[in-house]
């Protein structure tokens, strides 16, 4: 039986480390699997080799070999897990790990010297602490550009592994670091894979799945509102479905800011608004504003397109069209007591509003 003390922390950290390398399996965020993979190995040095027979060699293993295993994975693109270049770095880390744990006593010190870069003035730790914190900085410049959370994450957790390697680290201490960058890696993981069942990653709203269940938590009075995109398939014929998807995401945009509703992407290019605590007649104004804003506000398409003298995808400028939106609004009553029913309603409302020319608001 393992005590607290012989558990915690050397044997906690590949355990967490592991636990988030198979939920990253799981969700096939396959850098974070190959960057997990090397911080497994790396806190499993620490606690079975520096206190071992080996001295201090795991923690010399994990300043010699993880930074720049780490590095290739920071700046290598997601690919497929079995990827030529995924399949190399495993490779390398294979070397290592069998480096570790046989090179013979009189040449691991010629090997330590040599590594990270033995020829530069600076302790050991130093350099190998620059090396992972210059990952977590190419990880960083990424997650500016693209804005993914998993990006962000894998920043934070390379930083903790950099602040392990530095030379006042004992094998204790960096084990606890690495504890701290496999939790962080943990929740990163959990928070994409409800990200991923939860939000709709074009509109950047919660998507139909969200919406039932806040539906089946709902008490008292509501009013929901079904928002579809007018004459969309024309848009995406005439301008594209590149140009269709930035516009969904502008009309999501638009859904965001509607006074007292949450949005969620119902499908398509239809959205629901979901009014809590509200009746029909004050989420009517809120609608009208939305749908009003929605007219108003130009889509930037190819400015060879946009010849359409259509009614509802009308043209704003070169390179600029307008869209417009119908709108069903229904709300909880003695008729309509189950959810289903109010969405049925709105749904039924939206179908006037199509009926009565489109760019308009019913109530059902
Ligand atoms: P109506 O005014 O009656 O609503 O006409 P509509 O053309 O908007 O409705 P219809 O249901 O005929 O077409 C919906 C179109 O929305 C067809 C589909 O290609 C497009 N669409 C659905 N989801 C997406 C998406 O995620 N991106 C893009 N670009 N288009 C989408
Ligand atoms: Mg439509
Ligand atoms: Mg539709």
């Amino acid at each position: 039986m393992l005590t607290t003390g012989e558990f915690w922390p050397g044997l906690a950290a590949p355990v967490l480390n592991g636990l988030a390398l198979l939920l990253a399996l799981g969700f096939r965020r396959n850098r974070a699997v190959m960057l997990l993979l090397i911080m497994s190995c790396a806190a499993l040095a620490l606690a079975g080799l520096a206190s071992g027979a080996g001295g201090d060699r795991g923690i010399e293993a994990m300043r010699m070999f993880a930074p720049w295993l780490l590095l290739a994975i920071a700046a290598m693109p997601e690919r497929r897990l079995l990827a030529r270049r995924n399949l190399a770095v495993i490779g390398l880390l294979a070397i290592a790990t069998w480096l570790t744990l046989a090179a013979p006593a009189h040449v691991w010190p010629g090997l330590r010297d040599a590594f990270p870069l033995g020829w530069v003035p600076l302790e050991r730790g130093l350099v190998a602490a620059g090396i992972v914190l210059l990952a977590a900085a190419v990880c960083l410049s990424r997650w500016l550009f693209q804005r993914t959370a998993m990006e962000f994450a894998m920043g934070l957790v390379l930083i903790v592994v950099g602040i392990a390697q530095l030379p006042v680290m004992r094998a204790d201490g960096a084990s606890s670091l690495f504890c701290v960058a496999g939790l962080i890696a943990l929740v990163a993981i959990l928070h994409a894979s409800y990200r991923m069942a939860f939000v709709d990653g074009l509109a950047g709203l919660p998507n139909r799945r969200a919406l039932d269940e806040s539906l089946a938590r709902i008490s008292g009075d509501y009013a929901v509102a079904m928002v579809d995109v007018d004459h969309f398939k024309t848009f995406n014929d005439r301008h594209g479905h590149a140009a269709g998807d930035r516009a969904l995401k502008a009309v999501a945009e638009q859904l965001k800011t509607t006074r007292g509703a949450s949005a969620f992407r119902y499908g398509g290019e239809e959205f629901c608004l979901l009014f809590t605590g509200a009746r029909s007649r004050t989420a009517r104004q809120a609608c009208e504003e939305l749908r009003k804003r929605i007219a108003a506000t130009p889509i930037r398409v190819r400015a060879a397109s946009g010849r359409s003298g259509r009614k509802n995808s009308t043209r704003a400028g070169a390179g600029e069209v307008r869209l417009t939106v119908s709108i069903g609004l229904a709300e909880r009553d003695a008729r309509t007591r189950e959810s289903d029913e109010v969405l049925k309603a709105a749904d039924k409302a939206l179908y006037k509003a199509k009926g009565a020319g489109r760019n308009c608001v019913r109530i059902g």
